[in-house]
């Protein structure tokens, strides 16, 4: 096991953060010229357009014989992953430090950072044909389906990353902490099989959860394993291409995820490093260490002592209004029930 220092990955964030980006709501227009600055450095091309014929880009970078697939944003609304792209890019472009220069002597990275323009623009899941795209990796209805699975049949990446962005709502099993960071290494088949592929994405996982407990312990979650016969990963996994699933969540006053970002950011890092260092991918049994993945969170809660009231909850719905990203509060529970989990208490006097 290879493991990054926490002060080395602080200071690749702090220097490297790629400013340009901020908040939750990012569309084409925020990350194309970025893209255009990356041009230099990096093979930038258009691998195709989306169903609104919004341009999908991919950049590639590095001269190593270990292929590294990273995509974000196949569902619009999730944004964290693709800003820890351009933090990445910036990285791995700039810095001089023989970790880096490590990996792009030994891998070559293909990183397509927004697959989901047109669901970008609008902030929704699905794309513009409300096509799920992370359920369409069988059926592949939409343009943007194509593309990706286009990107893995030439590219054949030995690990890929699928980056995506869960609610509030998920905590981490026996914790009282959000998950702010989860991870997954999909099922080929409802048996949920310990394959030798699954079991290299787990030893993947298992370094990133390493390096990820130093900063946010009991803060990572593990998603459950059961088999989605139309999710990409899954299907991508059972094709024989591992690949990692990274959930961004909830990190304490973060609505922005700007926190998980940078989170996010040093477990990526940290992910491919351990790709690049390493040629033995067999040992996974920690990952299930990583506790579940359970939807035990609030956004609000009100409530009274000893339960003498009925105590509420909220949740915040995301919407556009105005041309602007607002969290809007929705009463989702009111019930007797003891100290429920919230990212917000109030406790009343009686
Ligand atoms: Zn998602």
């Amino acid at each position: 096991m290879s493991l990054l220092s926490v002060d080395l990955l602080d200071s690749f964030f702090k220097k490297e953060k790629e400013t340009a980006l901020f908040g939750r709501w990012i569309r084409l227009a925020d990350i194309t010229p970025v893209i255009l600055k990356h041009e230099k450095n990096t093979s930038v091309k258009q691998i195709g357009f989306s169903e609104q014929q919004r341009p999908i880009y991919s950049i590639q970078l590095g001269t190593g014989k270990k292929k590294i697939l990273i995509w974000s944003q196949m569902h619009g609304n999730e944004s964290t992953g693709t800003k820890v792209i351009f933090d990445l890019l910036n990285t791995l472009t700039q810095s001089e430090a023989p970790c880096i220069q490590q990996i792009l002597t030994t891998c070559t990275l293909q990183i397509i950072p927004m697959l989901n323009p047109d669901g970008a623009e609008v902030y929704t899941r699905v794309n513009s044909k409300k096509v799920d795209l992370n359920r369409d990796a069988v059926e592949r209805s939409a343009i943007e389906s194509r593309i990706l699975r286009n990107a893995l049949d030439t590219f054949q990446p030995d690990f890929s990353f699928n980056l995506h962005d869960q609610r509030t709502i998920f905590g981490v099993e026996g914790t009282t902490k959000p998950a702010t960071i989860s991870f997954l290494a999909p099922s080929e088949d409802v048996d949920r099989a310990l394959t030798a592929g699954r079991i290299q994405t787990m030893n993947i996982i298992v370094a990133m959860n390493n390096l990820l407990q130093q900063v946010i312990p009991n803060g990572v979650g593990r998603y459950t394993d059961e088999f989605y016969p139309t999710a990409t990963g899954d299907n991508f996994q059972k094709l024989g291409y591992n690949t990692v699933l990274i959930e961004a969540g909830h990190y304490p006053n973060d609505y922005e995820r700007e926190m998980t970002r940078k989170y996010h950011f040093f477990a990526l890092l940290q992910g491919i490093y351990h790709i690049a260092m390493n040629d033995d991918y067999t040992s996974y049994k920690r990952y299930f260490d990583i506790p579940n993945n359970v939807k035990n969170f609030y956004d609000v809660v009100h409530r009274y002592p000893n339960q003498t009231k009925n105590c509420v909850a909220y949740q915040y719905e995301e919407k556009i209004i105005k041309n602007k990203l607002v969290f809007d509060l929705q009463k989702v529970m009111e019930k007797q029930i003891e100290n429920p989990l919230s990212h917000n208490e109030i406790v009343f006097d009686s």
